[in-house]
């Protein structure tokens, strides 16, 4: 088999970068060994919302552009032309890729029936299921109605469902007045309460993905809106653990219609219904583009001399070389699959890649333990969970003396070192980025 361009991993990275490719006319096929870390996200897209030196910013561009400018080893800062750019310079480079991305991908989705809210000049906080916020700055409309500011002066209810137990809306609730009254803010009054899930009622083992199915059902959804009238009576502001698998948008409308309030989604932790609902979406627009996404094919090893030639790929029993003209790894972190460890050091899983730190060192020969700090959130995270490969500004792969590995072979995502999205809270804008420009350059 042939194809012009080849993507390993359908995560936020390989999915953007294969609908770009596809845009152009190009032959693409995805590879996706399994599940990796955009599933199981809270499905919002942090671009950059802290750094330790600097606290919260009060936008995401705020942060793209200081991230760019002070860190060259940073995702941020190779798109914007990297080391040997001058850092104003690589800031506004970035700060233009980033815009162009995410304005490119608020579109595809658009495209597919999703509504994507917010902006990359404001950061806002969200509540996720125990009642504390995050800063992130584009959510699905579902969840965006309920961010932190929209709270204030208003009545509250947090709303739980019998016999789900991921989520107590009593704990979220308390945890919500708490955290609310340190910041300032005075909603009007906080409660919790809970409902049955129509169809559901007596179990006591519920899954959100459940919840979901059942909100989609219009019959199910109309009964779950009148057992909401009844319990959350008159409060403005009603908080629910998820709006539905396949039309979220249409049922958060539904409800707030019928109970007269607004009606939000909270962010949760995996399994998460958001983050399912955005792979789902995000695959749709990359096949509307034309790739083909294969689920169940795992790539076991390439042939490569100074290109990559071709990759093995594994599909159940069988394996057989498929052949491309440019290819894009995106196969994740840990999560993921594309970064591993192997004889207690880190490896990349695929072409084994040099690996470095997030300071640019080389990794080859140090034990992943020293990656790892004693404390168990140590300032600006652990070492390890910033390492992963190196790209120049092309993203093309390089090696520890600078140069590219292979010259049709790219990369995005989190596999790159440079930056830690857990600490950061920019998960989502490195993989929209990177997966974008990595898409546009394997294309020319
Ligand atoms: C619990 C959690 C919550 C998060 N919440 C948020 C959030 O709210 N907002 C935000 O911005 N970020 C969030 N993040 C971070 C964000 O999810 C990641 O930064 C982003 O999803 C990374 O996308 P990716 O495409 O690089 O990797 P992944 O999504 O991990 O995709 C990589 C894919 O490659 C595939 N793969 C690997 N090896 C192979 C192979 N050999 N052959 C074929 N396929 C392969 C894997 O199966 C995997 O699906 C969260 C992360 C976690 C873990």
């Amino acid at each position: 088999m042939k194809v012009d361009v080849f993507v390993i991993g359908a995560g936020a990275a390989g999915l953007t970068a294969a609908r770009k490719a596809a845009e152009k006319g190009l032959k693409v096929l995805v590879a996706e060994k399994g599940s990796g870390a955009t599933i199981q996200s809270s499905g919002v897209i942090d671009v950059a919302g802290y750094l330790s030196s600097n606290g919260m910013f009060v936008s995401a561009i705020e942060g793209v552009r200081t991230i760019a400018s002070k860190y060259k080893n940073h995702p941020y800062s190779t798109i914007g032309g990297g080391r040997k750019t001058e850092p104003d310079k690589r800031a506004q480079e970035s700060e233009k890729i980033v815009r162009k991305a995410l304005e490119d991908f608020v579109g595809s989705m658009k495209s597919v029936g999703a509504k994507f809210v917010g902006s990359l000049d404001e950061n806002v906080l969200v509540t996720n299921f125990v009642g504390t916020f995050k800063p992130t700055c584009l959510c699905p409309s579902t969840i965006y109605s309920g961010i932190l500011k929209n709270l204030e002066d208003s009545s509250v209810v947090f709303v739980g469902l019998k016999g789900f137990p991921d989520y107590n809306p009593k704990f979220c609730a308390q945890s919500f007045s708490d955290t609310v009254s340190r910041l300032k803010i005075k909603p009007k009054s906080v409660n919790h309460t809970y409902l049955d899930v129509p169809g559901l009622e007596g179990r006591g083992d519920i899954l959100a993905i459940e919840i979901a199915r059942i909100i989609d059902d219009p019959e199910m959804l109309e009964k779950m809106g009148q057992n909401l009238q009844k319990s959350a009576k008159s409060a403005e502001q009603i908080a629910i653990p998820t709006a539905g698998l396949e039309s979220p948008e249409e049922n958060i409308k539904t409800l707030a219609e019928v109970t007269g309030a607004n009606v939000f989604e909270l962010i949760s932790f995996p399994p998460s219904v958001p983050g399912y609902r955005f792979v789902k979406r995000l695959e749709k627009a990359a096949q509307k583009a034309g790739a083909i996404v294969r689920r169940g094919y795992k790539v076991v090893g390439a042939n490569c001399n100074n290109i990559v030639k071709s990759l093995r790929v594994e599909m159940g029993r069988k394996v057989t070389e498929i052949e491309a003209d440019a290819y894009i790894l995106a196969s994740g972190s840990f999560l993921g699959g594309g970064l591993k460890e192997d004889c207690d050091f880190l490896k990349e899983s695929v072409f084994n890649l040099p690996v470095f730190g997030g300071d640019g060192s080389n990794l080859e020969e140090v034990y992943l333990e020293k990656l790892l700090s004693r404390e168990v959130f140590p300032k600006g995270g652990h070492r390890l969970f910033s390492s992963g490969i190196s790209v120049n500004e092309k993203l093309q792969p390089i090696s520890y003396e600078g140069e590219p590995v292979y010259s049709n072979l790219y990369a995005a995502g989190s596999i790159l070192s440079g930056y830690n999205y857990m600490a950061e809270k920019s998960g989502m804008g490195v993989a929209l980025a990177t997966g974008y420009l990595a898409g546009l350059n394997a294309s020319s």
